[in-house]
């Protein structure tokens, strides 16, 4: 839990399509202030964002839907502290291979990817993933229709890999992974992000 002495930070989750419940789950059980973004206001209301895994087409598609695209722009332009999970690694890479052709990435991080990168036949598996700055055991990784991150700029930290390619990676205000942090009850994911702010 939050100490006392720590602010309690308003936490959005990106909830337009696919995994966001979770994610609300593991946040309120790290003492964030969790809740779910659909509207620019709910947006304007957060210290920090999580952009889950699911669709990223889809997402893209809803983000311009609902007018959001604009503000979460501004906002990530402007520092806000975002966790991207998956379809959310995908959604804020500099570039993205196999994308669709209108899928435009909000490129806060210097990492390109490769959708659905890890091919057909093993579109979901599990790992076990040492984690930089992660004290104690290894962090159990679901993978589902994961991205591949082809391309790593000099200022993005790995901070995890699997088989050499980086799989958690860090710059500045950006992280991202490309597994599902949600689906297990392990929080300690959440709270490396929630202690950075
Ligand atoms: N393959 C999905 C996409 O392109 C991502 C999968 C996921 O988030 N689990 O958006």
């Amino acid at each position: 839990m939050t100490s006392t002495d720590k602010p309690t930070h308003r936490v959005g989750v990106l909830a337009l399509q696919g995994a966001f419940a979770r994610h609300v789950e593991s946040l309120t059980r790290c003492g964030a202030d969790a809740f779910e973004v659909r509207t620019p206001e709910q947006l304007a209301a957060c210290d920090a964002l999580v952009i889950p895994g699911g669709e990223s087409t889809t997402m893209a598609m809803l983000l311009d839907r609902l007018e959001l695209r604009t503000p979460l722009a501004e906002r990530l332009n402007d520092g806000l502290p975002v966790f991207g999970t998956c379809a959310g690694m995908i959604l804020l890479a500099k570039e993205i291979a196999d994308g669709r052709p209108d899928q435009v990435p909000f490129d806060v991080i210097d990492i390109d990817v490769r959708r659905n990168g890890y091919g057909r036949q093993i579109n979901s598996f599990e790992a076990d993933i040492a984690v930089e700055g992660l004290d104690g055991s290894s962090f159990r990784a679901v993978f589902i229709r994961a991205p591949v991150v082809t391309r790593v700029g000099a200022e993005v930290d790995v901070l995890a890999e699997v088989d050499g390619d980086p799989v958690m990676c860090r710059s500045g205000h950006v992280s991202v992974v490309s597994f599902h942090p949600e689906l297990t009850d392990d929080d300690r994911l959440h709270r490396l992000f929630l202690d950075r702010l």
